[in-house]
């Protein structure tokens, strides 16, 4: 599956349609959680069916105003994380298990539209809303030519609302496969505070700098939002410069990290990455240090998303002791964080800390991959998903507004 996203040009009144579409989608998928906690609804299909009463109730007029299959798309996502409350479940995972939550009309929102609802101009550049909320016809902004692809391989076109406007995201069946020649070199990489990554060659690959400095950016429009009164103008205003600040920042760094995953894949057979805890990252409040550890999480969605384009395995291991084994013999050396070099008194290996952690984890990752099938499938996740317009500079063409 590939993601291509286009920016929405329309005019104001379009884009008040847009968000009914967005928050009617919202009020599909609430509706069914709803639904399925005072137990109407016991299955995937029974959330369909739960879709069509909801356009025939009267109390909700403007639900049938979406697309029919645009409202089975919302039912879905309900039903996707229902059924992963319910999956959580059943392998007794520790902790919070993720009972269904409602969701809140936030600016970063969505509306999910399949094969139907919506039109592609014969230039395929402007695209048509034809559901009840007759948004009508936008101008698409990308710098990706949706010429290459059949409408049929179209499966899906999600609205995304962001601080800087409408999205429209085609979800194109695609399979995309590249050539690569075998090289001979397997790599680990162990993830850093000082470093990005260090790989088991000891070569060190240093946070960009940029990071650094939209930190400070975003911690001083933070400052000043806190600072205005609620309910205020300048607090909307506020809130969208910091959107846009941390809308900024994610497209600089999906862009750095993606770049930067598609060397390592190409230059490799086998990439052996550590298996970071998502929920650890969350509760993570140092503003730094969750800057680069979602870095490296984007990181590494590119590196599985490179690893099927390219036919090389990625493998994930368990992070733990990684950094205390030595990676020749074997014994455990105990070391504080601060202690940078690794010498082992047992057979005198000397090296780097995480250079010796990176050996672990290429060492983990092979004994794994004898166990087990690697992974082929690729999950996409994630508000910013993996997509193409990342993966070229946006190009700043000339905007001309759009004549009304
Ligand atoms: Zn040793």
């Amino acid at each position: 599956m590939l993601i291509y996203e286009s920016k929405l040009e329309g005019t104001k009144n379009q884009y008040e349609r847009l968000d009914n579409a967005i928050r009617t989608g919202l009020f599909v998928r609430n509706s069914i959680i709803r639904a399925w906690m005072d137990g109407l609804i016991k299955s995937r299909n029974d959330a369909y069916k739960y879709c069509k009463v909801l356009a025939s109730k009267s109390e909700c007029p403007w639900a049938r105003l979406l697309n029919s299959q645009a409202r089975q798309a919302h039912a879905e996502r309900a039903w996707a994380s229902i059924e992963r409350f319910y999956r959580n479940c059943a392998s007794k995972i520790k902790g919070k298990k993720g009972f269904p939550k409602f969701k809140k009309q936030l600016v970063r929102a969505s509306a999910e539209y399949k094969v139907s609802g919506w039109k592609l101009s014969v230039d395929r550049r402007y695209l048509e809303f034809t559901d009840g909320f007759k948004a009508g016809s936008f101008k698409l902004w990308g710098t990706r030519d949706l010429h290459y692809y059949q409408l049929d391989q179209i499966k899906r076109v999600r609205v995304v609302r962001r601080h800087d406007g409408y999205y429209a995201q085609f979800l194109i069946d695609h399979k995309r496969e590249e050539n690569k020649e075998l090289i001979g070199r397997q790599v680990g990489l162990d993830v850093g505070l000082n470093h990005f990554y260090t790989d088991s060659f000891g070569e060190k690959i240093d946070n960009p700098r940029f990071l650094r400095k939209d930190e400070r950016k975003i911690k001083r429009l933070q400052r000043r939002l806190s600072k205005t009164q609620k309910h205020s103008i300048n607090r909307v205003k506020a809130r969208n410069k910091l959107g846009r600040a941390h809308l900024k920042v994610s497209r600089r760094r999906n862009d750095w990290v993606c770049k930067l995953a598609q060397r390592v894949i190409q230059s490799n057979d086998l990439v052996a990455v550590e298996n970071l805890k998502v929920r650890n990252m969350i509760k993570n409040h140092c503003l730094a240090k969750s800057i680069s550890d979602v870095a490296w999480y984007r990181f590494r969605e590119w590196l599985e998303y490179f690893g099927v384009v390219y036919g090389v395995p990625v493998i994930t291991v368990n992070p733990s002791y990684t950094s205390q084994n030595c990676s020749n013999c074997g014994e455990i050396v105990v070391k504080t964080l601060s202690t940078r070099t690794h010498k082992c008194p047992h057979c005198g290996y000397i090296a780097d800390r995480d250079e010796n952690a990176a050996l672990n984890i290429l060492k983990l990752a092979l004994k794994e991959l004898v166990n087990t099938v690697g992974r082929t499938e690729l999950e996409v996740s994630g508000e910013i998903p993996l997509c193409f317009d990342a993966q070229t500079q946006p190009s700043k063409g000339t905007r001309r507004k759009r004549k009304t």
